[in-house]
């Protein structure tokens, strides 16, 4: 575990697949790839003088106006007319609305107006597309009383060095504000959004960064690793390697749960209240950050050590039913390890897989066998019908593993079709794969089930 700690991550890198920004072509963010880029996401502490930060809270009070004007005018649109008012048609409007409002909206630089307009029209979008896919996951935009972040598009370097090795970030009219580059910005990589935002301690930026493609995964998995969470242990690896949460978190949550008490305590709208509230508010913001500070540790270990890693596609919701606290770290946990795992496994040409997670408690990993009767949830070992005998998470992440060798061979089984190479025609190699994958999907659910026919209607097609 002392390896874990050898990279310095501060508020670091978190990725994005595709850029928001992305899909308004004004901003010229077509990735220039052609294809999907990849951006990586830089977070840099500001550390802006006085008269700095108040023209950045001028902003943010004027894009709230903006926002909710530009909300009402959208929805009373469609009451009134059953006119769908589109970003475009309230970005021509925006210029007579600064015109209008010289003295307060029109002092915000108009790119940054129009970043407004876009996260409107992107928010916009998402909840018709939730609609849409019988979702209800997504909200409809609402009215705001304040905005903390705002957006822009820089040059391609926005950083500058300033006197005796100090960096400036140059916010339009604003000027330069001072920066805390912790870390250097990738090398080669173009700087493509900035977004401000305001935190509880202070002043954040984002910087949104194009880099170059990695190359992609090639030849097999040498050292693939299959990865079970749990309650018990945070996570369980299929090398029988266990990682416990670390005891911060708990100290941490501790000291949530006293200072929400305390907050209940005061009165409702007081000064001390408003205080108390900050302090839940900090502490809050802390243990966010400690979450983030170990995911980004155990997915750079998990990165550097394995090169295939198989996560269990698993709905947080289902697994911690009634456990407050176990919901707190899966939730805001787990999600992010993957995210973060995901996004190292693509930089550094390694395969990251989820799969389908029905199942892989109750099968045995060395046979196939469904556990009979099932495995409460009390029981610690696995006990296979046949005779084997494993630690319960051990064999899950076994399981999960194997699932996902299944998705690196069907990937790979499609790669060599567009090749026109021919597959590999050891027969009995291909008997005995056929074999153990018919032993790991057996008694699956049925999304399992026809992944599982994909996978031998493509050998089907490979034999031919
Ligand atoms: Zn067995």
């Amino acid at each position: 575990m002392t390896e874990l700690f050898k990279v310095e991550t501060g508020h670091c890198a978190t990725i994005s697949a595709s850029s928001r920004r992305c899909h308004y072509p004004e901003n010229g963010l077509e990735p220039s790839s052609g294809g999907a880029a990849l951006f990586l996401s830089y977070r840099y502490r500001l550390y802006p003088q006085r008269p700095q930060e108040a023209v950045l809270h001028s902003y943010l009070g004027e894009l709230t106006y903006l926002w909710n004007h530009a909300l009402a005018q959208r929805r009373d649109s469609w009451v009134t007319k059953h006119h769908r008012i589109g970003y475009y048609e309230q970005q021509a409007n925006l210029k007579a609305w600064r015109a209008f409002d010289a003295c307060g909206l029109g002092r915000v630089p108009y790119h940054i107006a129009r970043d407004c307009l876009q996260r409107l029209d992107f928010a916009y979008r998402a909840a018709l597309g939730g609609v849409r896919a019988a979702q209800s996951s997504v909200g409809f935009p609402r009215f705001r009383r304040e905005t903390r972040s705002f957006g822009f598009v820089p040059p391609p370097d926005p950083l500058r060095l300033a006197r005796a090795g100090t960096w400036r970030i140059h916010i339009p009219r604003v000027g330069p504000v001072p920066v805390r580059l912790h870390r250097l910005p990738p090398e080669g990589a173009t700087a493509r959004a900035v977004t401000v935002s305001r935190e509880t301690d202070g002043w954040y930026s984002t910087i949104q960064y194009e880099v170059p493609d990695p190359p992609p995964p090639s030849g097999d998995p040498i050292a693939p690793v299959g990865i079970d969470v749990g309650l018990t242990h945070l996570a369980t690896l299929s090398t029988g390697e266990t990682v416990d949460a670390p005891k911060f978190f708990r100290a941490s949550e501790r000291d949530l749960v006293r200072a929400h008490r305390r907050l209940m305590r005061k009165e409702s709208g007081s000064r001390r209240y408003a205080q108390q509230r900050l302090r839940v508010a900090r502490l809050h913001a802390k243990v966010r950050r400690q979450r983030r500070w170990f995911a980004h540790q155990l997915s750079h270990e998990w990165t550097r050590r394995f090169d295939l890693l198989s996560f269990e596609d698993f709905d947080v919701r289902l697994v911690v039913q009634g456990n407050r606290l176990a919901k707190n770290i899966l939730d805001a946990g787990w999600g992010q390890i993957r995210q973060l795992c995901k996004y190292k496994a693509t930089l550094r040409s390694r395969r990251y897989t989820e799969v389908p997670a029905a199942g892989t408690t109750q099968s045995c990993a060395m046979c196939g066998r469904l556990a009979n009767p099932p495995l409460p949830l009390h029981e610690r070992m696995f006990r296979c019908p046949a005779g084997h005998l494993a630690d319960r998470d051990v064999n899950a992440a076994k399981n999960i593993l194997g699932r996902g060798w299944i998705e690196v061979r069907r990937s790979a089984a499609e790669v060599r079709r567009v090749d026109g190479t021919p597959p590999p025609t050891r027969k009995g190699r291909r008997a005995y794969q056929r074999k153990r994958d018919r032993a790991i999907w057996s008694g699956e659910t049925r999304r399992a089930c026809s992944a599982r026919s994909e996978f031998v209607s493509h050998n089907r097609e490979r034999l031919l």
